[in-house]
């Protein structure tokens, strides 16, 4: 049965414990008193069908704390109070059931939840004690009272002192709005002396090297490599090292080169403003891939802006250009005979935060920028709303100035064999006019989803950092 319970307390600590008064780490919430000869019985008819012997590590730590250990405290609940760095905190046992880990609830190799959520029936109840599990250290171990039916009186739920204190930071952190964001904004001369040159073979070969890219592409948006090998696998390999390609009409991966009727304005010779790929999806790629296998055609220069940094200083320059930013819809397409692509997105998109606190990092979730696929408006082209498009033409004009102004910009124009990724929902690109008639340009490009990219960054950084981010706030990794 019990498939967590790894350790047990001596029989005699057990009894002198439900005996002796002092503090509890769990109790109903209803109420803290408790019936010392219910609970030694149960204890007891508990404890002797779970037969583990305790590491001497843990008796040490047991007996320190045996006031403590092993008490089923009173009734069953519908919500029990477990003690957490003194306090009582509450729980709801729908949470506590609902979460548990056990080889019945969870099948261990694939991880998936064995019940719904909606099995559980609204009259459940638990009841708590402390315990030490071999793996998890103390735990508040649960009893059920009307449990999900199938599972029998023998199921247990255990979750650590550490689970449940990381579980009400979590929530407390979610609910205050908290995000956890490293990234850096850069103007040309930050960026200029922050970029980060990575060699090919060692971001293939080398899982600490990779984090440490990936860990600077979050942080600025902008990464390069060098050393690629001369071939159009190359792009592929790179972005695969991350995950999965994403797909699109362009294809798997696609070639930037010039040619004669381009249907995309990438594919000509002249100078492309700043802009973003795909804003006509509901889901943009999040990073963009660009490796150079042919510059041997004169200029042809890629610039690059940090739409964020622009978007922060707009805010301090104009409150009102920013707020008109985040609201009025602007509208993408790519209408061809064979596609026929349509979406309408404000300028600037802010993760949500608390109801009566003004945002004090500016919590940018992207923005959106990509004139030469803009379509018409739609909205608020006039009757009623007369003074928004105006406000939007004065906004959008103050924030492209800061987007192409020369300290916002950083140019480079990428060698044979080098490949640029950037995160396409934030950094913009560029490109100036080429003399095609000279020589051969060619890009590689591809593209990765945000889905992919975080799985990976977070994969690494609990591996080698400890800790992952999920919705901005920070999770230690799971043991
Ligand atoms: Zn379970």
């Amino acid at each position: 049965m019990s498939l967590n319970l790894t350790t047990k307390l001596p029989l005699r600590a057990l009894l002198s414990a439900a005996t002796r008064a002092g503090p509890r780490r769990c109790a109903p919430a209803a109420s803290l008193q408790k019936n010392a000869a219910t609970t030694l019985a149960v204890v007891r008819r508990f404890w002797t069908s779970t037969p583990h012997a305790a590491t001497p590590a843990r008796q040490e730590h047991l007996v320190h704390d045996a006031s403590n250990a092993g008490q089923l405290d009173g009734k069953p609940a519908r919500h029990v109070a477990v003690n957490i760095d003194g306090d009582p905190r509450v729980f709801d046992t729908v949470f506590l059931r609902d979460s548990c880990t056990c080889a019945q609830c969870v099948n261990p190799d694939s991880k998936q939840k064995l019940f719904q959520t909606s099995d559980i029936p609204e009259d459940l109840e638990g009841a708590c004690r402390t315990v030490v599990d071999k793996e998890k250290g103390w735990v508040v171990e649960l009893v059920w009272k009307n449990d999900v039916p199938g599972y029998g009186v023998e199921h247990r739920t255990r979750h650590s002192i550490d689970w449940l204190r990381r579980a009400l930071t979590t929530e407390l952190e979610l609910r205050g709005g908290v995000r956890s964001d490293e990234r850096v904004l850069w103007d040309r001369e930050i960026i200029t002396k922050n970029n980060k040159w990575v060699d090919y073979k060692a971001y293939m070969a080398e899982d600490e090297v990779l984090f440490d890219a990936l860990s600077h592409l979050n942080k600025y948006g902008l990464l390069f490599l060098k050393n690629v090998p001369d071939s159009e696998e190359g792009v592929v390999d790179i972005a695969g090292r991350i995950g999965t390609l994403k797909d699109t009409f362009y294809g798997r991966t696609w070639d930037v080169k010039s040619k004669p009727h381009a249907e995309n304005i990438a594919y000509t010779n002249v100078f492309l403003g700043l802009h973003m790929d795909l804003l006509y999806t509901s889901n943009p790629p999040h990073l963009q891939l660009l490796h150079s296998l042919r510059a041997r055609a004169p200029k042809g220069e890629s610039f690059f802006s940090d739409s964020f940094h622009a978007a922060h200083t707009l805010h301090s320059r104009s409150a009102f250009h920013f707020r008109t930013l985040c609201t009025f819809p602007v509208t993408y397409h790519y209408h061809h005979d064979n596609h026929h692509y349509h979406y309408t997105r404000p300028t600037i998109e802010l993760f949500p935060y608390p109801k009566y606190s003004e945002p004090t990092n500016l919590a940018i979730r992207n923005i959106n920028w990509s004139p030469p696929f803009q379509g018409p408006f739609e909205a608020r082209i006039g009757g009623e709303n007369q003074s928004a498009l105006r406000n939007y033409l004065s906004a959008s004009n103050s924030f492209e100035k800061l987007l192409s102004s020369e300290e916002n910009m950083y140019e480079y124009r990428l060698e044979e064999g080098e490949c640029v990724i950037f995160d396409n929902r934030r950094v913009l690109h560029a490109r100036r006019a080429f003399d095609a008639s000279k020589g051969e340009r060619w890009l590689k490009g591809a593209y990765v989803d945000d889905d992919v990219f975080f799985s990976k960054l977070r994969v690494l950084e609990e591996r080698y950092k400890g800790n992952w981010i999920a919705d901005g706030v920070t999770r230690p990794a799971v043991k």
